[in-house]
């Protein structure tokens, strides 16, 4: 008999945030048979991964950091990239989660084996099996490289804003940066003063409203440090106001207000009026993720920036050439052009009962229940599932809402003595139709653009359509009557009560 694969009872995939966060909870909860499948050498997730010049959060520190770990050193409002990933390895060290952590491992597959009722892992070190799978891989974490015509021929440099090159010299070049969103408002500013000509590539101008970052000066970092009490507070002031801005995207007129403060600030940055055109959105605010910077615009009023609007027609040795068939001379092209969201790459690789894929059961359309667990996927959780996302402020409060509900799940395998839970196609379409109808009222939806929160039937399958806390409310419980129960020899009990909680009210 060929030798048995390491068994765990839970596996989880990707170690940022959301796999750090899971595993710190299972901890605390005295779960140990648990294992992390990093495919870097070292946690952090999209922080680990994302080091362009000028990368740092565009939510609170002190809101965008785990609950159950505060972390009083925050150095500024909106801390950088480089402390918010030593914040998660201060994590995974200060709560022993690092020995169980199996780096360069990446998961090629999880099947799930009806027979023996568990998951088989593939990994790219060998094979696993675990009993309950975790993927908390995020939606960020494999970068969008749009097939321009000719990139293969091009002689420069090319690298993409998650994966920095930082031993490529920017100083005196010419450098393309294609894409406007949430990277490249940050790296833009970072770059401009080093290099010969910036070239930025703008397909669709985004609302930018100012950041206010500000330094936490060493006296307030003391207070945080002796009155833990103090920084809570001040988490909960920046919640509270952050959770008032869900209102707009669900009433978009209140946006409209919004957009009066982002063009004043358009007006200061740009004098030129030409300029200013350019860069002045056709859709309402809120449309597509909303930017804040306090250097982005004035930065495109530099005298080595040119704001270029015309698409990209092909790309040569040497330059691109745009569709009024200008050729831009560059010796660099840096996609700021975002991720694979809608279509969960992981999700090719997840196979449930009967061996369909995620990808084969959604058609096109990313669908869990509460985000997090999928019918006919038994004991398969998504820190970060569809319709998870957030517009407005930190998707930190989503993760932990999940990890209570993975939580309750696991305590009711246990207590019960099943061998797997999934839920019920009724409840997971009863929560579908929630989010679908709560949804069509949104900015995101009415907006007049379109953005990456929309998959390719137009649906959108990443954002959750309503404040935190209902969230919150509705997901931190696990409801067993919402869900499928599997014995251990096979018998499905799908018999509870309907789900008890009327889901139009949550
Ligand atoms: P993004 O928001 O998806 O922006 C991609 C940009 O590339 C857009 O301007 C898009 O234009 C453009 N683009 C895409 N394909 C293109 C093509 N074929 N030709 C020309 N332009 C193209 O990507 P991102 O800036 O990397 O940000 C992704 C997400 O990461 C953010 O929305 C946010 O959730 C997260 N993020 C967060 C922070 C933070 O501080 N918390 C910082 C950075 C990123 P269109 O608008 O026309 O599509």
């Amino acid at each position: 008999m060929p030798p048995q694969p390491p068994h765990f009872h839970i596996a989880i995939a990707g170690s940022g945030f959301g796999g750090l966060g899971m595993a710190i909870r299972l901890k605390q909860e005295g779960l140990r048979d648990f294992v992390i499948f990093e495919r870097a050498h070292d946690v952090g997730g999209v922080w680990r991964d994302n080091s362009y010049p000028g990368c740092a959060c565009d939510v609170q520190s002190h809101l965008y950091s785990f609950s159950f770990a505060p972390n009083p050193a925050w150095s500024r409002a909106f801390s950088p990239q480089g402390e918010i990933h030593a914040y998660l390895r201060d994590c995974a060290d200060r709560f022993g989660i690092r020995p169980h952590v199996r780096f360069q491992h990446a998961v090629r597959e999880a099947r799930w084996d009806d027979t023996r009722q568990r998951w088989h892992i593939e990994t790219s070190e060998g094979p696993y099996t675990a009993d309950v799978f975790i993927s908390a891989v995020g939606g960020l974490s494999e970068p969008a490289v749009p097939e321009v015509p000719g990139l293969a021929r091009f002689q420069g440099k090319v690298m993409h804003s998650a994966r920095w090159d930082h031993g490529y010299a920017l100083s005196g070049r010419r450098v393309a940066v294609i894409g406007t969103g949430a990277s490249a408002v940050q790296f833009v500013p970072a770059i401009q003063p080093q290099v010969d000509r910036l070239l930025l590539f703008q397909r669709t101008p985004p609302w930018v409203m100012p950041r206010k970052d500000r330094p936490i000066s060493e006296g307030l970092r003391r207070l945080y440090q002796r009155m833990p009490g103090a920084q809570r507070l001040t988490r909960g002031l920046i919640y509270a106001l952050r959770e008032v801005l869900a209102l707009g995207f669900m009433n978009p007129w209140i946006l409209k207000l919004a957009q009066r403060r982002a063009l004043r600030h358009l007006k200061q940055a740009i004098p030129d009026p030409a300029l200013r055109a350019k860069l002045t959105p056709n859709y309402t605010l809120g449309c597509k993720r909303v930017l804040v910077s306090d250097d982005y615009l004035p930065t495109l009023a530099k005298q080595n920036v040119d704001v270029i609007t015309h698409g990209i027609r092909e790309v040569r040795e040497h330059s691109l050439v745009t569709a009024d068939g200008t050729e831009h001379p560059v010796d660099a092209i840096i996609f700021g052009t975002g991720f694979h969201v809608t279509d969960m790459p992981i999700a090719h690789h997840i196979h449930g009962r009967g061996g369909r894929s995620l990808v084969e059961v959604w058609g096109g359309t990313m669908k869990a229940h509460l985000g997090t667990s999928v019918s006919g996927f038994p004991n398969l959780f998504l820190v970060l599932g569809p319709n998870t996302g957030l517009g407005h402020t930190s998707v930190i409060l989503m993760i932990e809402s999940q990890l209570e509900h993975v939580l309750g799940a696991l305590r009711y395998l246990e207590g019960r003595g099943l061998a797997a839970v999934e839920p019920t196609p009724e409840a997971q379409a009863e929560f579908i139709q929630h989010v679908d109808t709560r949804m069509a009222d949104t900015v995101w939806m009415q907006g007049g653009c379109v953005s990456w929160y929309l998959d390719a039937t137009g649906r959108n399958s990443t954002l959750w359509p309503g404040f935190t806390f209902t969230y919150r409310r509705r997901v931190e419980r696990f409801e067993p009557s919402e869900y499928v129960a599997i014995f251990p020899h096979g018998h499905r009990l799908a018999a509870l009560p309907a789900p008890s909680r009327n889901l139009a009210h949550a």
